[in-house]
């Protein structure tokens, strides 16, 4: 790794010198991003496309673009006639080829932004490669505004802009810098396939039907999960693989219809060992990959689950900023426990075993009554029943409508336990245990956004383990796997992984099974999940016991999962593993919300690509291929992201 880290550096382009083919073609001898002072008085070719132009009667300036850089190209018409009159026809985005020697520009005309600032090339030969219509938005203003759709429409032009060159770039090197550790690490680097059976991920499959088997379908894999554990019983130990997933969910910022994961499996490991060298991994490819970006903590911190919604209301907490939920239900009751705030919401909540919350905004107890509203209207829109608070004004006055219900000494006894200063704001909810958490979790988050609290320099991975196995779905009156159907079990828990009436068709919310603790693990960066994974279970009894608790029947399983269960029978090898999704990672590398940003050739909300007018009407010819008739749909299209 070391050597990459040198070699490539911040958002540099890899260097082009130690290539194993020379870069000259007979259309140029160096790139528009590499001549320098020292080139001065020797003749170079550059190919590139028309950046700018500027016409000066007998002098044109044309900025030569390509990736690797701009160089200012002069054509004067008294020394090269007739590449003068080719330029004064190029406009921009021509792609043109241009011959001469290298000047040192005068001092007062250095570009010291400019890689090349320090010289021009006086043009002596001027070929017109490829003429240009002009473009739907100018491609040498990166901060012009676009509509998405349009930049999508013209992802070509759209990349030919400096952002997303940047981030492709950025993109390039850290899947690189990611192949690199692996494979220092004794990783095998495998490619699965996508034409497969079900793998579930708990999304809708995309599935694609089969013309040799007329009425069957492959599904494209939601993860290659199956198989990397099928490899790990075929004895490969460790396997990597730069992953296409495809899940047919509904869209958002962070959600594509098919996006990329970094997925991994261990064999011979235990929790601690898949989780020492993803983190050493992570911080290796996060210093090859933005070295100028400081990571808040080493090692990661590592919390439970319950921890982290207890302190944050999240299960991928920011951790940049802290602002943690504070519980206030121990200074709201009497010594013998009875709530008695004076509060009636307080006091009814806490009696039927719920929760009382808050957090502080600090610096906000002079928010407008429209901000409260707007603020209590979030809160409701989140599942809350409403918002409470108390504002600290600077000479020590508490304002709010509960604080006439509340004694001083209970209003004294809250501040105190916030923490809270004149001049914050004590935002409180009371209901129960997962809407406080959520609710406050999620105002934290926007609060923090607001106020300017998380530095967006830094990284802060954050670990979190423990998660219950099972979450009771009320609808289809079953348990179903948090994350992963295949994911192990405490030791210690492994007793409860029954039904409380003996019979795994018959659950109810009560069963043991709810408390047990899964051997997963999940890694978040700035409050985004990156991913996740699990010791698997390796034994095929405790498998079927686990995916029996999730209303599989012992048949239905066998059709499902036959082939890993079948395996389990051959030697299976105690294993686990993690699957990070690179979109989403790359996209907080380079600092963006949207993970369509770092894609080339993103899908919009509606899982279409406006370029290729993907996807479209089969051809009449393929239905009957297929054996497929189009009977109709209610669902309308929409296009608006
Ligand atoms: N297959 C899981 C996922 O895609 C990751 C894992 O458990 O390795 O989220």
């Amino acid at each position: 790794m070391a050597a990459a880290r040198g070699r490539l550096s911040g958002y540099d382009t890899p260097a082009m010198t130690d290539q194993v083919v020379s870069l000259a073609t007979p259309y140029r001898t160096h790139t528009c991003g590499q001549l320098r002072a020292s080139d001065a008085g020797s003749t170079a070719k550059l190919s590139g496309w028309v950046h700018r132009r500027r016409d000066h009667g007998p002098l044109i300036f044309l900025d030569l673009r390509d990736r690797h850089g701009i160089t200012q190209v002069v054509i004067d018409k008294a020394d090269a006639p007739v590449a003068h009159d080719q330029a004064s026809r190029v406009r921009p985005e021509f792609v043109v080829s241009v011959s001469g020697t290298v000047s040192p520009r005068l001092p007062a005309t250095e570009n010291t932004k400019l890689p090349t600032g320090a010289i021009e090339l006086q043009a002596t030969d001027l070929e017109i490669l490829s003429d240009a219509k002009t473009p739907p938005f100018y491609i040498n203003d990166p901060d012009a505004p676009v509509d998405e759709l349009v930049r999508l429409k013209y992802r070509y032009l759209d990349i030919r802009r400096e952002p997303m060159q940047r981030r492709l770039m950025l993109r390039s090197r850290m899947v690189q810098a990611i192949r690199e550790v692996h494979h220092a690490n004794g990783f095998v680097e495998i490619e699965t396939p996508t034409l497969i059976k079900s793998t579930p991920e708990g999304a809708r499959d995309f599935i694609v039907p089969s013309r040799l088997q007329p009425g069957t379908v492959y599904a494209l894999p939601q993860s290659p999960q199956q198989l990397k554990q099928l490899l790990m019983i075929a004895g490969m130990d460790r396997y990597m693989q730069i992953a296409r997933c495809y899940r047919d969910e509904d869209l958002r910022g962070d959600r594509q219809p098919e996006f990329t994961q970094l997925d991994l499996e261990m064999s011979f490991v235990d929790e601690a060992a898949v989780m020492a060298f993803v983190e050493a991994m992570t911080i290796e490819v996060s210093k090859a990959t933005v070295p100028e970006r400081p990571i808040l903590q080493e090692p990661f911190p590592i919390f439970t689950y319950d921890e982290v919604l207890e302190r944050f209301g999240s299960d991928k907490p920011d951790l940049r900023f802290g602002m943690e939920l504070v519980d206030l239900g121990s200074v709201l009751v009497t010594s013998d426990g009875t709530p008695a705030s004076g509060f009636a919401v307080f006091d009814s909540t806490l009696a039927a075993g719920g929760r009382v919350k808050a957090i502080v905004a600090p610096g906000m107890a002079g928010v407008t009554r429209r901000e409260i509203d707007e603020l209590t209207e979030r809160a409701r829109r989140l599942g809350a029943k409403g918002l409470a608070y108390l504002a600290l004004e600077q000479g020590g006055e508490i304002k709010g409508p509960i604080a006439k219900f509340l004694d001083d000494d209970t209003k004294r006894a809250m501040i105190e336990r916030c923490a809270a200063d004149e001049g914050d704001l004590i935002l409180i909810v009371a209901d129960t245990a997962a809407v406080v958490a959520d609710v406050l979790g999620r105002l934290r988050v926007e609060l923090g956004d607001r106020l300017g609290l998380a530095d967006p320099e830094v990284l802060a991975y954050v670990w979190i383990h423990r998660f219950p196995m099972y979450q009771w779905d009320a609808e289809l009156e079953r348990w179903h796997a948090t994350h992963n159907p295949f994911s192990g079990v405490l030791p210690e828990d492994e007793a409860l992984l029954v039904t409380a009436s003996g019979e795994a068709d018959r659950p109810s919310p009560d069963d043991p099974a709810g408390r047990a603790r899964a051997l997963q693990y999940d890694l978040a960066l700035n409050g985004w999940e990156l991913g996740g994974g699990s010791i698997r279970i390796h034994r095929r009894a405790l498998l079927e016991q686990s995916l029996q608790l999730q209303g599989h029947s012992l048949d239905g399983m066998q059709e499902k999962f036959g082939a890993v269960l079948d395996a389990f029978e051959y030697g299976a090898p105690p294993h686990g593993g993690i699957a990070l999704g690179i979109d989403r990672w790359v996209a907080l590398l380079a600092q963006q919300t949207n993970i369509r940003e770092v894609m080339a050739f993103p899908k919009t909300q509606s899982g279409s690509d406006p370029m290729l007018e993907a996807p479209s009407v089969p051809e009449p010819g393929q239905y009957d291929e297929l054996g497929l008739r189009f009977v109709g749909s209610s669902k309308p299209e929409t296009d608006k992201d």
